[in-house]
Formats: C-alpha cells, sequence, structure tokens
C-alpha cells in the first residue's frame, strides 16, 4: 500500500542537537587547524572534502570519525518522534547536506536505520582511510541555494514518485526554509525556534506579501513535532 504521509527532517540541528560537520571540524583542531573558509567559496561540499584531506593527514582515523559522529547527542524526543511515524506507516525522509557517512551511521548508532525510507544527501564515502565527499546534485536552477544541493527540487523529484496527502518538513537553517516555501496549505513546518529557518519564516509572515502557504509551529525539542501530529501522545514528553 502506498504511503499517504511523508515526514521530511534535516539533519544537523534538527535530528541531531548540534551540527556534525562542526563536529568533525573540532575534531580536527585538536590535532592541526581546520583549512580556512574563503569568502569567494559558495559551496559547502569542497571545502568539508578539504576538511577530510586534512583530518586524514592529521591521522584522524575512519573510527574516529565515525565515533565522533556516533556520540552527537539526539535532539529530545526525536527517536520517540521518528519511531513513532515509522509505526503510523508514515515515510521519514532525512534531507539534508551532511553526507550519507555522517547520516547512517547516526541513524544506525542510534537504531533508527529501519525507520528511514530514504537519506538524500551529499555522497560520502572511505577509501584507504580518507573520507571523500561528492555533490548532491549540480544545480543553477535555485538562486538562493548552493549548487550541490537545493532541498526544494530534491523535494519536488521525490514527491513526483510518490503521492502524498500530507507533508510536514522539520528543520533549522536557511536552505531549509527554501522548500518551506514551496509547501502547500495543508502542510506544516516546523523551524527549530531562534534558528535562521524560524527568522526567515518570521520576516516573511509579517511582510506585505508572505511566502509561506503551510502551517508553522516552532520548536524547542521534538516532543512540540510529536504532540502536534499526534495529539493523543501527549503523554509522551
Ligand atoms: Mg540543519
Ligand atoms: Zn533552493
Amino acid at each position: 500500500m502506498a504511503r499517504t504521509c511523508l515526514a521530511v527532517f534535516d539533519f544537523d540541528r534538527t535530528v541531531v542537537l548540534d551540527d556534525s560537520d562542526a563536529t568533525i571540524i573540532n575534531k580536527l583542531k585538536e590535532n592541526k587547524p581546520p583549512p580556512e573558509w574563503e569568502a569567494t567559496n559558495k559551496d559547502w561540499t569542497p571545502y568539508m572534502s578539504d576538511v577530510f584531506e586534512h583530518a586524514f593527514t592529521a591521522g584522524l582515523s575512519q573510527d574516529d570519525i565515525l565515533s565522533c559522529i556516533g556520540a552527537m547527542r539526539p535532539t529530545p524526543g526525536i527517536e520517540q518522534l521518528i519511531t513513532t511515524l515509522a509505526t503510523e506507516g508514515w515515510d521519514v525522509l532525512v534531507l539534508t547536506d551532511a553526507n550519507t557517512v555522517f547520516v547512517q551511521h547516526w541513524l544506525k548508532v542510534h537504531g533508527l536505520s529501519d525507520c528511514i525510507t530514504s537519506v538524500i544527501t551529499n555522497k560520502a564515502f572511505f577509501s584507504s582511510g580518507r573520507l571523500y565527499i561528492e555533490p548532491c546534485m549540480r544545480q543553477t536552477a535555485c538562486a538562493r541555494c548552493p549548487t550541490n544541493l537545493c532541498k526544494s527540487i530534491a523535494l519536488l523529484r521525490w514527491c513526483q514518485q510518490h503521492q502524498y496527502q500530507r507533508i510536514v518538513y522539520s528543520g533549522d537553517g536557511r536552505n531549509d526554509y527554501c522548500p518551506a516555501t514551496n509547501l502547500p496549505a495543508n502542510a506544516t513546518v516546523f523551524p527549530r525556534s531562534g534558528y535562521p529557518m524560524d527568522e526567515l519564516i518570521k520576516k516573511t509572515l509579517s511582510s506585505s506579501s508572505p511566502q509561506i502557504k503551510a502551517k508553522v509551529v516552532p520548536w524547542h525539542d521534538a516532543y512540540t513535532i510529536l504532540h502536534e501530529l499526534f495529539p493523543e501522545k501527549a503523554h509522551i514528553h
């Protein structure tokens, strides 16, 4: 039977409390300075490729990197939320500018892999102990997103292969605002309170021509999302 409801999650600062790339950059800093971020850089993936090169030459092993990622704290309530969505028959998509290695490893360590329908992100892989990363896509259609990933385009492609009656979207970042503007009025958008997506949504909603049609519910933890989607689960917190 086709799934009729879709829950989309960003990864960094949404599924996990902190940022996975920053976690590795901070780990690298213990051994050697990370590469400089240049103002002319447009895309994040070439920079992370440099970071992984530095990590390799600084002697950070595959195990070091994976154990750092596995130890990242979940957002409170996110495990209950994702397992509930899976039990209730929702499709659950993780759509993120992180990479396949980080996301899949974290989900596995936290026992959530089987609850996730798909992970859409930059492709990463270890080869001879060094981590490599390739862009999720190469796009120029959306000017406000980097060429390696526009989440609106990725979500549109996914939805063209599925028929959903309802879509909900949780995130925190500027690149989560782009897909939020394309969701219909019966969708719900969950921006992490006080983060860029939340600020951009507030700004557009207070303007004369708001770009958001969906219902907006800001959150501090994932129990807010759980209770909004499943009011009968209000006892879980
Ligand atoms: Mg994020
Ligand atoms: Zn975009």
